[in-house]
């Protein structure tokens, strides 16, 4: 059985704690290796590494900062497949998707290699008489960075390039599901240039969050996972005196006017419903099509769509739609919510329950489900399922459609598929939701624009990546400056106007 690690002070450090997680293969249901869960003292011992690295780092130029990001998107595409085969067996999502896991990571890379300028200060030369005043933007010191199972590379990376390039030395604590690229990656930055202790990787559990947040030299949390521990996380992060950003769970609802190109809108629904098994946050995981005609048009054309997806493990490359979800418990939670929209009267269209795959009969694998005439009160609607379910809320209206995805207590992603550009129009303005798609079923911002939900699906005020990251990793400092040759009076007592 294969022992991973930890990865601190540019080494790999076998777990001292004696307790471990499994790491399974999901496509065949079987543990691949055993992931050490840190103790607090573990925690602490990366952290004193890291506060000790991270002066250096921090007096070094932004520009050769930015050159390391540079030499690590060349090392990402040299590693891309091995990488990609890495997370597939870990997380069992397709190899393609896997490295599209990869590829919008190491675009918040490239985006990082803009540093230099996107560190640049505010400057007033004679802010008053012999007065200058400027502004910089420094790194808080050691960072540290909480990660979900479903995106193992692009979320550490979303994280821990901008915290680098600004500056700072950053602690990951990945998901202990799939903690082996996050490992490749630490080893990739420090070939590519970076010096050690300024990424680690500390793999644990809830012993090991709360060695972060507890830790007084930890400077700041970015937080992606389930709303619960977001919530958590964020609570006691922001009471403990740190600066914490927390994404959380969503329930992504596509609205479909009677105008919508059917077809365009079932393809759209199909890849952003089922892709990646459903464990998404920008899946789209409610259809409201607008109109009865308007839902058994569009019924009719997923139902035939969803049966002909592929499932399958991650091996048959090309030849497969979706993979396993991560674990037997996430499979079995799936198959629980199916049951109880079964019990709370929704109509499932299309049933994935007895679904099995010849040869891989204990792999975590779940049928594709359709259900139609969802109501707002049934758990299948008010829960996040983060499996292959789509539901159906049908709705009279376009009024009753939007309030639907704003009543949600989520407000991460959100689409609607439409020919009207006022309707689309007044959906993009009105809607209380971070990130909107027209006609775009998964609208995930690209690196230089930012990635953040609204309502339950966040906590904290500043995005994911873009020009955001580097005011979430920096602090302002103002300098109000004057030389000697200015100093005309003696001391003043009273806020002054510059004149
Ligand atoms: P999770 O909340 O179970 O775990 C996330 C991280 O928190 C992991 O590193 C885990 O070790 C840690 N953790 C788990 N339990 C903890 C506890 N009790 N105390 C402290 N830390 C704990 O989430 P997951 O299952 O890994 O990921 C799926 C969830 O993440 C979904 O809800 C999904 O919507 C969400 N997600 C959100 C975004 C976003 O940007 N909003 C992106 C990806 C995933």
């Amino acid at each position: 059985m294969q022992e991973l690690t930890h990865y601190i002070g540019g080494k790999h450090v076998k777990g001292t704690s004696g307790r471990f997680a499994d790491v399974f293969n999901p496509a065949i249901g079987e543990v691949q290796a055993k992931v050490p869960l840190a103790s607090s003292a573990e925690m602490a011992a990366a952290v004193e590494i890291a506060a000790a690295a991270q002066p250096a780092w921090a007096a070094t130029n932004p520009q050769r900062r930015a050159r390391v990001m540079m030499k690590f998107v060349d090392l990402l595409n040299r590693d891309m497949d091995k990488l990609a085969e890495a997370l597939s067996r870990e997380h069992g999502k397709t190899f393609p998707d896997a490295k599209g896991d990869v590829q919008r990571g190491l675009e918040v890379v490239e985006y990082c290699i803009g540093a230099p300028e996107l560190l640049k200060g505010d400057y007033t030369d004679g802010a008053g008489p012999g007065i200058d005043m400027y502004s910089m933007k420094q790194p808080l010191g050691v960072s540290a960075g909480i990660t979900p199972f479903n995106f193992p590379a692009m979320i550490p990376m979303w994280m821990f390039a901008p915290a680098i390039a600004c500056g700072n030395a950053f602690i990951l604590k990945p998901s202990e599901r799939d903690p082996s690229v996050p490992l490749m990656l630490a080893e990739l930055m420090e070939e590519a240039g970076l010096p050690k202790g300024i990424l680690q990787v500390v793999n644990g559990d809830k012993e090991a969050v709360d060695a972060i947040i507890d830790h007084p030299v930890i400077q700041s949390i970015g937080f992606v996972g389930s709303t619960p521990i977001a919530e958590y996380i964020y609570g006691r992060g922001c009471s403990m005196g740190k600066r914490v950003q927390c994404f959380g769970g969503a329930k992504n609802h596509m609205i479909i006017m009677p105008d919508a190109d059917m077809d365009q809108a079932a393809d759209a629904l199909i890849g952003a419903g089922y892709g990646a098994a459903g464990e998404r946050c920008m899946a789209i995981s409610v259809a409201v099509p607008v109109g009865d005609e308007t839902a058994d048009r569009l019924i009719e054309k997923l139902v035939p769509r969803i049966e002909k997806l592929k499932v399958g493990p991650y091996t048959a490359g090309n030849d497969v739609d979706y993979g396993p979800v991560v674990t037997a418990a996430a499979k079995a939670n799936i198959l629980k919510l199916v049951e109880s929209g079964v019990e709370q009267g929704a109509k499932l269209v299309v049933d994935g329950r007895s679904f099995s795959l010849q040869g891989y009969e204990n792999g975590f694998f779940v049928g594709p489900h359709l259900f139609d005439h969802v109501t707002k009160d049934m758990d299948i609607y008010r829960k996040e399922i983060f499996g292959p379910v789509l539901s159906t809320v049908r709705a009279k209206t376009y009024e009753e459609a939007i309030g639907l995805a704003m009543d949600h207590e989520y407000g991460n992603g959100t689409a609607i598929f439409t020919r009207d550009g006022d309707t689309a129009r007044d959906f993009a303005s009105r809607i209380n939701i971070g990130m909107v798609g027209i006609n775009v079923p998964i609208p995930v911002p690209l690196a230089y624009h930012t990635f953040g939900g609204w309502k339950k699906s966040v906590f904290g005020d500043l995005n994911q990546h873009g020009p955001d990251a580097f005011k979430f990793y920096t602090r302002t400092k103002t300098v109000t400056s004057r030389w000697p040759s200015g100093i005309k009076e003696g001391s003043a007592f009273n806020f002054k106007p510059m004149d």
